[in-house]
C-alpha cells in the first residue's frame, strides 16, 4: 500500500501545504477517462492546463501529498513564461521572481567575460527569471484547481500501465490500496526516473557524463545583483567550476564540481559542504557572512532523449522523455515547451478535430527539439566538466587565453534554453512566401513579440487556438478570407482572425491591433497591405504569405491539420 509522507518537506523559505490522499472508496465506480497524466510536476500541469483551454478534461495522479522538494529549476526563461501567461500563471511568477539578463564568467580573480541576454522594448518578459520550483508548481496547482476540468488525484501512485485495445490501464496504489483508472490516453509525466519508462523497457539515446556537481542552496545575505556568477578553475577547487545563482527569499544556489574520485556521500557531509562553501565565500570576499543551509544534492549531467515520445495510447512528455544537464537551465523550460506542444496536439486528436497522426508530427517535433538541445547542451558540458584530455586541454586554452586575448572570451559562453523552431514540421505550409520575407518569425518559430501601447503586447491577445495575423489597411478582411475561417470554425477548430491596422477597427476581424507608426509590419517583414501569419494554436508559425488569399489559406489549414496526409 503506497503511503506518501503526510509531514511538511523541510525549509527554511517555503511553506509546504500537505492536501488529502484522493481516495476510490469516497468516489463513485471509475469512467474510462479521455486522459489521465501521471505527475504533476511542471510538464503534467502544464499539459492539464493546455488541455483545459481546449475544453479537454483530465485527471492527474501523483504519487506524492505536496509539491516538489528541496532545490530544482530556478531559472525560467522568457519563452517559458510567455507559455506561462498562456496558462495563466506569469503574473504571479513576476510579481515574486527576480528577472536577470547579465551573467559573468571569473578565471583567475578576474571577470573575462561578461554575457549579456538580448532583451528589446518588445519583449513583455526578461530574458531569464529567478524563482524556486515550489513556487511555480504552487501557482500552477491553483490554477488546476481553479479549472473546472482538471482532477487532481494527491497520493496516488501509478504501479504498471497496461494497453488494451485503443485505451490504456493504470494500476494505482494509494494508502488504502489498488485501484484500476482506464483513459484514452495516459501521459507519462512522472519525471526523470519515469516508472512507466522502465516498466515498457524503453531505451534512451545519449550520453552520461561523469562528474558530479553538489547543488547547496544557503541563505545568506550578499550584495549582489541578480545576474549568474561562474568560477572557473578557482585555487580552492582546482580544475572544476563553481556557479551561483541569487533566488527570492535570500536564498543563494552555490553549485560547485566535485574532483574527481569523490563519492555523493563524501560531498554530502556537513563538514564538506562547510568546508567548501566557506572557501567560495571566503573567495568572493565574504568569508565570515554568517549562512543557513537550506537544501544540498548532487548530480551529474545526462543528455538522454527517448527516440519516441508516443507508445501506442501511452505518451511521455518532460523528463519523463528526455533528461538534460540543468547548464543552461533546459529542464522544466524544455517541459513547459513539450506540454504546451502536446497539449493542442493531443487536444486535437481527442475531440476528433485531426487524426492520431498529429500525435506523430508532437512526437517528430519533441524528439527533434531535445536532439537539437542535447547537441547544444553536450557542448557546454564538455567546457563545464571536460571528460577527457583533449576537452580538458582545449578548456585550459580558453581560460588562460581568456585573461589577455579577448577573441577567446565569448567560448565560455554555454547557450540556454531557447525555443526549437519547428522549420521542417509537416504542418509548415509549403505553397506559401515563407522564404520571400526579410524579417520576422519564419516556418516554426514562435511569435516575435511587439509592444503595442503601456502594458499591451501582441502575445497578450493570441493562443488557444489558431491565430491569422491579417496586416491591413483596409476596413475590412476580405469576405473569401473570412469565409475559410467560417468553414474551418464550422469544423470546431478555434480560429481567430487579429487583424493589424493603422488605426480604425477592420470588421471580419476578431480583434484590431494597431500599428500606427509601422512597428509591427517592419519587424514582421511585411511590406505591402494583405499580408498575413498563420500561427498554430502553440503560437509557432505554419505559414506566411506577402499576400494573403482565399486559396493559399485553406491549403494552410489543411497543411496544418495534416489534412493532406493520410491517418
Ligand atoms: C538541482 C536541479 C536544478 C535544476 N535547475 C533547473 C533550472 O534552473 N531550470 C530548468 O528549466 N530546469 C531545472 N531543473 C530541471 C527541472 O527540475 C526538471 O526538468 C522538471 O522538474 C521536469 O518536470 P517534469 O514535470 O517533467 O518532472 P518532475 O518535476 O520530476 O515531476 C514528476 C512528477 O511525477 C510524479 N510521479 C513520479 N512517479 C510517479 C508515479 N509512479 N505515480 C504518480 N506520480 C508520480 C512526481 O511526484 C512529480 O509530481 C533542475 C533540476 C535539478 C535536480
Amino acid at each position: 500500500m503506497h503511503q506518501p509522507s503526510n509531514q511538511p518537506r523541510p525549509s527554511i523559505y517555503y511553506n509546504y501545504q500537505v492536501h488529502q490522499p484522493w481516495l476510490a472508496s469516497q468516489h463513485g465506480p471509475q469512467q474510462r477517462q479521455q486522459v489521465v497524466i501521471v505527475g504533476s510536476g511542471p510538464a503534467g500541469m502544464v499539459l492539464a492546463l493546455e488541455l483545459a483551454r481546449h475544453g479537454v478534461p483530465s485527471v492527474i495522479l501523483t504519487s506524492e501529498l505536496q509539491v516538489s522538494q528541496g532545490s530544482r529549476a530556478i531559472v525560467f526563461t522568457r519563452r517559458s513564461m510567455e507559455i506561462l501567461q498562456q496558462v495563466g500563471v506569469a503574473d504571479r511568477m513576476t510579481q515574486h521572481g527576480l528577472p536577470w539578463r547579465f551573467g559573468n564568467s571569473f578565471y583567475r580573480g578576474q571577470r573575462v567575460f561578461r554575457m549579456e541576454a538580448p532583451h528589446d522594448a518588445d519583449d513583455r518578459f526578461f530574458p531569464m527569471l529567478n524563482i524556486q520550483q515550489q513556487y511555480m508548481e504552487e501557482y500552477l496547482l491553483d490554477a488546476c484547481e481553479a479549472s473546472g476540468l482538471i482532477e487532481l488525484r494527491w497520493g496516488n501512485k501509478v504501479t504498471h500501465v497496461a494497453q488494451e485495445n485503443g485505451y490504456a490501464v493504470a494500476t494505482v496504489d494509494t494508502p488504502e490500496g489498488e485501484y484500476q483508472l482506464e483513459s484514452h490516453w495516459l501521459v507519462a509525466a512522472d519525471g526523470g526516473r519515469s516508472g512507466i519508462r522502465s516498466q515498457m523497457n524503453l531505451e534512451m539515446e545519449g550520453t552520461s557524463y561523469e562528474g558530479f556537481f553538489v547543488i547547496a542552496d544557503i541563505k545568506i545575505d550578499l550584495p549582489f545583483p541578480t545576474e549568474r556568477l561562474a568560477y572557473f578553475d578557482p585555487d580552492w577547487n582546482r580544475g572544476n567550476t563553481i556557479l551561483m545563482h541569487r533566488e527570492p527569499h535570500g536564498i543563494w544556489r552555490v553549485d560547485y564540481q566535485l574532483p574527481p574520485g569523490e563519492t555523493p556521500e563524501q560531498a554530502l557531509t556537513v563538514e564538506s559542504l562547510t568546508t567548501r562553501i566557506n572557501a567560495q565565500l571566503d573567495m568572493i570576499g565574504f568569508g565570515g557572512t554568517p549562512w543557513e543551509l537550506d537544501w544540498s544534492s548532487v548530480y551529474s549531467a545526462r543528455t538522454l532523449t527517448l527516440p519516441d515520445f508516443v507508445h501506442g495510447h501511452v505518451i511521455f512528455t518532460g523528463d519523463a522523455a528526455h533528461l538534460l544537464p540543468i547548464f543552461g537551465v533546459r529542464g522544466a523550460n524544455t517541459a513547459f515547451q513539450d506540454a504546451q506542444s502536446l497539449g493542442w496536439h493531443l487536444a486535437f486528436v481527442v475531440k476528433g478535430l485531426a487524426s492520431e497522426q498529429l500525435l506523430r508530427n508532437h512526437s517528430n517535433e519533441r524528439v527533434g527539439a531535445a536532439r537539437e538541445i542535447i547537441e547544444e547542451a553536450g557542448k557546454s558540458t564538455r567546457f563545464m566538466t571536460p571528460p577527457e584530455g583533449g576537452f580538458t586541454l582545449l578548456r585550459n586554452a580558453v581560460l588562460s587565453l581568456s585573461l589577455t586575448q579577448e577573441f577567446v572570451r565569448p567560448l565560455y559562453h554555454w547557450r540556454t534554453s531557447r525555443p526549437h523552431e519547428y522549420t521542417h514540421s509537416m504542418l509548415n505550409s509549403m505553397g506559401d512566401d515563407n522564404a520571400l520575407f526579410k524579417a520576422g518569425p519564419a516556418h516554426g518559430a514562435p511569435p516575435q513579440n511587439i509592444c503595442l501601447s503601456a502594458d499591451n503586447y501582441l502575445l497578450d491577445h493570441l493562443g488557444g487556438g489558431f491565430d491569422l495575423l491579417y496586416f491591413t489597411e483596409h476596413d475590412a478582411v476580405p469576405q473569401a478570407l473570412c469565409d475559410v475561417v467560417q468553414g474551418v470554425r464550422q469544423q470546431g477548430i478555434p480560429v481567430r482572425i487579429v487583424a493589424v491596422g493603422s488605426g480604425q477597427t477592420v470588421a471580419g476581424a476578431d480583434t484590431t491591433l494597431s500599428d500606427a507608426d509601422g512597428h509591427f509590419r517592419q519587424r514582421y517583414g511585411v511590406v505591402a497591405s494583405g499580408a498575413g501569419y498563420l500561427l498554430r494554436p502553440d503560437q509557432h508559425v505554419c505559414a506566411r504569405w506577402l499576400t494573403l488569399d482565399a486559396h493559399r489559406l485553406q491549403a494552410a489549414f489543411d497543411a496544418a491539420l495534416l489534412r493532406s496526409h493520410k491517418a
